[in-house]
């Protein structure tokens, strides 16, 4: 049996995992489907604190990862499909297999990318419809592009898509943008971003499903439609946190994230950190801080 199973290996978890390593626990690190987490698809960090010149999403998890390694933290790949958290020792289940007993849980299974749920776009993921800039922008050198958001996200597609494509439009569906100041000031300098306001894409437009050929819009004031030729669209509206294993395990609010008191679920032994837990700031710097939490909060469990 083990002290500790971590399920996630973003800045949370690999962060729990240097925690409890250091104490001694020697944790089990679960990586999950995406090893490292969203930033090992983000370019460029520039506000996680102490890289003057910011670092690249990849090399920060490699770092993580090595150092988790380095205190005896084992890091092991697979998915968790199903969990026990009603019996003891806690059980889970990897890749409906091989099934893990731990005293202790931290769950940091992180959040996914949403998409508009048009039957459309659905069609055409991975050939011109993206939720990864920092992945399929090199695609679209000289080409049109859209992105759709008017958060953070959005606005850091569009900026990092603007390097490669000939023009990108953000279309959101109110007249004002919810990114940090920032953000929107560097968005709006750029001469190759455009931004359509107060509206929304109700098809994407293709050739017999192949390819991405433009989007049909409705502007939400007037009710006019249009049609803009664009020839890849980045989906940039919000995630969902990843909580699909632990359904009826561990009290969620109403959209799935996980209810915490700091880093305790409803279920004592069972923690959870990062954004999978945290609607409100999700950031690596907040996941990895909660991460942090969750090991101290679970070491003072198994000694109480
Ligand atoms: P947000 O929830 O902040 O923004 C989602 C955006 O998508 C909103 O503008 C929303 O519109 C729009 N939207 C939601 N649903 C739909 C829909 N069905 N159709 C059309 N538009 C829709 O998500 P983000 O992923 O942008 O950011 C999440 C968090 O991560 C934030 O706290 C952000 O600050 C942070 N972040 C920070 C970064 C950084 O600091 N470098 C980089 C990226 C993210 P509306 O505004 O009308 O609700």
């Amino acid at each position: 049996m083990e002290n500790m199973v971590i399920i996630g290996s973003g800045p949370a978890g690999l962060t729990a995992a240097i925690y409890s390593a250091r104490a001694g626990l020697k944790p089990v690190v679960l990586e999950g489907i995406q090893p490292g987490g969203q930033l090992v698809i983000t370019n460029l960090i520039e506000n996680y604190p102490g890289f003057l010149d910011g670092i690249d999403g990849p090399t920060l998890m490699m770092t993580l990862r090595s150092q988790a390694e380095r205190f005896g933290a084992r890091l092991k790949s697979g998915e968790v499909t199903a969990v026990d958290f009603r019996r003891k020792p806690f059980q889970v289940v990897v890749d409906g297999g091989e099934a893990l007993e731990a005293k202790t849980i931290i769950i940091a299974t992180g959040a996914s990318a949403i998409y508009l749920g048009l039957e459309s776009e659905q069609a055409l993921i991975g050939r011109g419809v993206s939720a990864c800039a920092t992945c399929d922008a090199a695609l679209y050198r000289d080409k049109a592009v859209a992105v759709v958001g008017g958060g953070d996200t959005a606005m850091e597609e569009a900026l990092f898509l603007a390097r490669f494509a000939s023009r990108v439009t953000i279309i959101h569906r109110r007249d004002q943008f919810r990114a940090s100041k920032i953000m929107i000031e560097r968005v709006l300098k750029n001469p190759k971003i455009q931004v359509l306001w107060n509206s929304v894409v109700i098809e994407v437009l293709d050739v017999v499903r192949r390819e991405v050929v433009g989007l049909r819009l409705k502007h939400i004031q007037t009710g006019a439609i249009s049609d803009l030729p664009v020839e890849g669209l980045f989906v940039a509206i919000g995630h969902r946190p990843n909580t699909e294993p632990f359904a009826g395990q561990v009290a969620t609010d109403k959209t799935g994230y996980i209810l915490t008191d700091h880093t305790r679920t409803n279920i004592p032994g069972v923690f959870a950190a990062g954004d999978v837990q945290d609607p409100e700031y999700r950031q690596a710097i907040t996941a990895a801080g909660s991460g942090c939490m969750a090991a101290l909060e679970a070491e003072r469990y198994l000694n109480a």
